[in-house]
């Protein structure tokens, strides 16, 4: 997951310079991290939660990158 352009990759990248800059824009909470949007960020959380909601998908949330690859589809 580090290919992904997240504000802290393209901060390792020399892309971003400040330290202000790295804050997720969705939540406006922490820094910008796969971690971050995939497992921790509340505007993504909820934003799952409303998908597996929809689509009846009894997952509960990954706390780690490592246990959203071992997720399952039911
Ligand atoms: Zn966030």
């Amino acid at each position: 997951m580090e290919g992904l352009p997240t504000k802290n990759n393209l901060r390792l990248r020399n892309i971003i310079l400040s330290n202000s800059q790295l804050i997720c824009p969705l939540c406006e909470f922490d820094l910008e991290t796969e971690v971050h949007l995939f497992c921790w960020c509340k505007v993504t959380d909820s934003l799952w939660k409303r998908w597996w909601r929809t689509f009846q998908c009894p997952v509960v949330p990954p706390n780690s990158l490592g246990n959203l690859y071992l997720m399952k589809p039911v």
